[in-house]
């Protein structure tokens, strides 16, 4: 009821929005004739009559009707395709820095082309952001005939590229790429030592397509560079793989017994509590066992009372003796595992206690409190404890990265082995990420396992959200199938308006209700049937798949039925798009993951039309509704015929982990039988709510990933300016000398107390105090001293320390001495800069512990990342004069070899576990109350340091 009101106010709301368009529609169909009537030359030479009114200080609001008239007439001459007025429509929408929701196949390509020509008029460069390579190079081509008829030149930057082609495509008045080469690209540029190589202009105006991917499911983890750091301890996995191994199975054994224990249980005495605490311990010993799935999927009623058991031991902290009998717990939805002490001896064997990772902070002061030891062997002494807790950590983190890569990650499912690697598949497209790991020693945990070469763990260099890198861009716009259910997170994030506009011919697709089994094999069995049945008549089918091995079951399924068929998925999508365009030809069945070949038009093939037009079926409900309309969303394009159909099963991951008791309880009260599905709004209800569940989680997090970033942004944007000034090669010098002058102030601060006399200061410490900050010796005789003030002495120092700088540059050569400070600038910015990096990832990690000491978590992330901050550029005032001061001179191609390794050993990530859980190096100290160095989460001393 309330909906249905509440759509009328917003329906009417877009409607306002819509009507207040029609005029300029008006205006332009009424400019067709006029363009017409103009030859090829006298089309294209209006947008140098454009250019010149713009300079004339003409908005572009005043040239987007004739503007729009000749890129219409442009696509016409070129491209034999007139946009229709509905496309004008987005195109307005676009230019106004919203988002249009235009359908599946209804021509947003080239709708775009109208605001990316306008807006490129002004010199300063548009940006097409797609969502793979492939489509970036088709647009380009595709609409480049219709900018290169108006005489506008169009780039593309896909993977690959190096500078020079980058420059070059950033310098064309439209770019397309991906959102993945942008960031990277504007990330890569700031680590640069020349302005003249970057690649990137200033942005100006983006229109990014399929808008929700990009801005809501890619922005859920940040972009990051990555090299690589000093140490790899790459042996350790190797080293602790045949202990999980062993873990593993004997894990096997004990959870197996467990659960037969637990079905005999069942059927003497039904669901006595024994029992329920019996597949507690199985579940928490192996959430994915099968038969353990397939007991619940039968039983729904068990699974509630499990979990409400599970809570009750949570409250009560009786967890634990539910674990005791398991080597290892494993928490599926929040992605943790614990060592039991039994799973802690069979790893360590019987030293154990060697194991436990000391309390650092404990162990070194019994070291220095010990009276018997010289200050070389206390020393000495140190440096042990130190590195036995550096080891033992390392090989906890290890042990638990393993677990989880045994566990919780499947081959085929979240990743795949492709020549000799390990590839990411993300989980929203089923597309594989080549070039991008999981952090945190995930990725070499499941590189271990697989029998892969293990490479080398690596650092931060530089990492930016999709958020903060689109919400640079003067202008932002957006476009998309599906944008809709997205409207407030858009808003809020973005600040950006959702029109959806309607379709040029009406929309007539049949969605029918969801089918639900009991089982999966029922449910794939019924969507074979379907499918055969479809097949038979001629009907081309479209399954969606939530995984690659998903899709290879359905195949070995559809094979035996002798359904001949085409999969699609992550391993060949070199020829996706080429499929997927085949999907709509008549008698086709095609195999894909989620989205997989999306971007790509599918038109109806001869004689499809009579038969009900391309029907769809999804195997698996998505986590959001959005995915799943997008799927829908294939059939149906521009007025065709089409329909689709989900089939879920009970064990389905989303009704298993997040359908909760309702849906349990509904199905109990239904009852199921073998191989009957059911249909029933019910249930539809319950999924609906288990995906709004999950939906408003991933906002969390995104919002909650946004905030963090936005402290860091503030920091990044200091940073990355002042890079940028010590780039533009302006002199250093005046800054410089204000370095010497604030650090002669602050040695006198230390050493020279106003309250004494200047015989009683420091003299010693203050010597050395300016040896270390400017490397020479300070001359400090009596009679040069006499009389002095506190700032009479700050003053006589930075003179002193001027004298040399001058001299030092005069040695050197002006030139080649502003080189010089320009290189150590930017040296000494990156390195405290990788360093700070990794420091607030720190921060943010312990952070989640300080909610105890009932401190609202960002503020106090946001105060210590502020005081993190100011240090840190303390910190490169002193060392930049520090290595000024020392310096020899250095040899340019040294440091353009230098340079050049670097370049090659960085890496570039987007997804996985970084998003979730920081970069984390656990080389440092730990203090008690800061978080476990493991990944656990919990404070050192209640976890590893106990
Ligand atoms: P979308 O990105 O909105 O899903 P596309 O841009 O891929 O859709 O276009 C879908 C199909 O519609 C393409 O084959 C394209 O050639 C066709 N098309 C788009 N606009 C027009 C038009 N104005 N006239 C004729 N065909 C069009
Ligand atoms: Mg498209």
């Amino acid at each position: 009821m309330i909906g249905n009101v509440l759509k009328k106010v917003f329906g009417s709301k877009n409607e306002r929005e819509l009507n207040k368009l029609k005029p300029v529609v008006e205006q332009i169909n009424a400019l067709e004739p006029e363009m017409q009537a103009l030859s090829d030359d006298e089309l294209r030479a209006k947008t140098q009559a454009f250019r010149e009114r713009i300079d004339q200080g003409d908005t572009l609001d005043e040239l987007l009707p004739e503007a729009f008239a000749v890129v219409r007439e442009a696509s016409v001459r070129t491209l034999k395709m007139r946009h229709f007025d509905v496309q004008l429509i987005g195109g307005i929408v676009l230019h106004q820095e919203k988002i249009a929701e235009m359908k599946t196949g209804e021509g947003k390509t080239l709708a775009a082309t109208l605001p990316v020509y306008l807006n490129a008029l002004t010199g300063r460069g548009v940006h097409v952001v797609t969502v793979n390579d492939y489509l970036a190079r088709r647009d380009t081509e595709w609409m480049g005939s219709i900018y290169n008829f108006l005489g506008l030149s169009v780039g593309t930057v896909v993977h690959g590229l190096d500078d020079s082609q980058r420059q070059g495509a950033y310098n064309a008045d439209i770019t397309y790429g991906t959102n993945n080469e942008f960031g990277f690209d504007y990330l890569r540029d700031n680590m640069k030592f020349s302005l003249e190589s970057m690649a990137q202009r200033e942005p100006h105006y983006a229109i990014v397509d399929e808008v929700d991917s990009i801005l809501v499911d890619e922005a859920r983890t940040p972009l990051i560079i990555s090299g690589p750091v000093e140490q790899a301890g790459d042996r350790l996995y190797e080293e602790i793989k045949p202990q999980v191994i062993k873990l593993k199975q004997h894990q096997d054994r004990i959870v197996h017994t467990m659960l037969d224990d637990a079905l005999k249980g069942l059927e003497k005495e039904g669901e006595a509590d024994s029992t329920l605490e019996l597949l507690l311990k199985v579940k928490r010993g192996d959430p994915k066992n099968p038969r353990f799935l397939d007991l619940i999927a039968k039983q729904p009623g068990l699974k509630k009372k499990m979990e409400k058991l599970e809570g009750q031991l949570s409250t009560e902290k009786l967890l634990p003796q539910i674990d005791q009998d398991l080597l290892c717990t494993i928490d599926e939805n929040q992605n943790l595992v614990e060592l039991t002490d039994k799973g802690l001896k069979l790893i360590y064997g019987g030293q154990a206690d060697d194991y436990i990772v000391p309390d650092l902070d404990e162990e070194l002061r019994k070291v220095d409190e010990n009276d018997q030891l010289t200050s070389m062997e206390k020393r000495i002494q140190r440096r042990k404890v130190e590195a036995f807790y550096l080891e033992a950590s390392e090989r906890f983190h290890v042990t638990r990265q393993l677990i989880k890569a045994y566990w919780l990650f499947n081959k085929d499912v979240q990743y795949v082995v492709k020549d000799g690697q390990v590839v990411i598949v993300d989980e929203f497209t089923g597309r594989m990420m080549p070039g991008r790991r999981w952090s945190d020693g995930l990725h070499q945990a499941v590189e271990a396992k697989e029998g892969v070469t293990v490479a080398e763990e690596n650092q931060t260099l530089a990492t930016i959200t999709f958020q903060n890198y689109f919400r640079m861009y003067d202008k932002l716009a957006g476009m998309t199938g599906t944008a809709d259910t997205e409207a407030a997170e858009f808003k809020k994030i973005y600040d950006l308006d959702v029109i959806v506009i309607p379709t040029n011919e009406p929309m007539i697709r049949l969605d029918n209700p969801d089918a639900i089994y009991k089982t999966e094999a029922e449910k794939f069995k019924a969507a074979v049937e379907e499918i055969k049945q479809l097949h038979k008549k001629g009907q081309p089918v479209l399954v969606g798949t939530i995984s690659i091995d998903k899709s290879e079951k359905l195949s070995t399924m559809l094979t035996k039925a002798r359904i001949k068929h085409e999969v699609l998925n992550a391993k060949n999508h070199e020829r996706e798009a080429e499929i997927v365009a085949m999907a709509g030809q008549k008698g086709h069945v095609t195999i894909s993951t989620n989205m997989a070949g999306r971007g790509t038009d599918i038109v109806l093939g001869e004689g499809v039309k009579g038969l009900g037009g391309l029907h769809i079926i999804g195997t698996e409900r998505h986590e959001s509704r959005r995915v799943d309309n997008q799927l829908r969303g294939r059939s149906g394009r521009q007025g065709d015929q089409g329909s689709s159909r989900f089939y879920l099963a009970m064990e389905d991951d989303l009704l298993r982990i997040f359908g909760g008791e309702r849906m349990s309880s509904i199905m109990e009260r239904l009852g199921m039988e073998e191989g009957e599905p059911i249909e029933h709004s019910m249930i539809s209800k319950a999924i609906e709510n288990a995906q709004r569940k999950v939906e408003g989680h991933n906002f969390e997090i995104r919002k909650q990933l946004l905030k963090y970033d936005d402290v860091m942004n503030q920091q990044r944007e200091v940073i990355y300016k002042q890079r940028r000034e010590a780039l533009t090669g302006k002199s250093l010098k005046p800054a410089i000398e204000e370095m010497i002058r604030e650090l002669s102030e602050k040695i006198t601060d230390g050493f020279a107390d106003e309250k004494v006399l200047p015989e009683e200061w420091d003299w010693k410490g203050l010597r050395e105090a300016a040896y270390h900050q400017f490397g020479f010796r300070l001359n400090t005789d009596r009679d040069t001293m006499d009389g002095l003030t506190r700032d009479g002495l700050a003053e006589r120092i930075f003179e002193s320390t001027v004298k040399i700088y001058e001299e030092k540059e005069t040695a050197f050569g002006a030139e080649e001495f502003r080189n010089l400070e320009q290189m150590i600038v930017l040296q000494v910015v990156d390195n405290l800069w990788k360093e700070h990096l990794l420091a607030m990832d720190h921060l943010k990690e312990g952070i989640g512990l300080r909610g105890y000491a009932q401190q609202d978590p960002l503020v106090v992330y946001k105060k210590e990342g502020f005081e993190m901050f100011m240090d840190m550029i303390e910190r490169i005032k002193q060392e930049t004069v520090r290595f000024l001061f020392r310096v020899q001179i250095a040899r340019p191609e040294e440091m353009a070899a230098k340079e050049k390794t670097r370049q090659d050993q960085l890496v570039f990530s987007h997804g996985g576990e970084a998003a979730r859980q920081p970069v984390r190096r656990s080389k440092k100290k730990v203090g008690r109350n800061q978080p476990c160095p493991c990944g656990s989460g919990k404070k050192y001393k209640k976890c590893c340091g106990r």
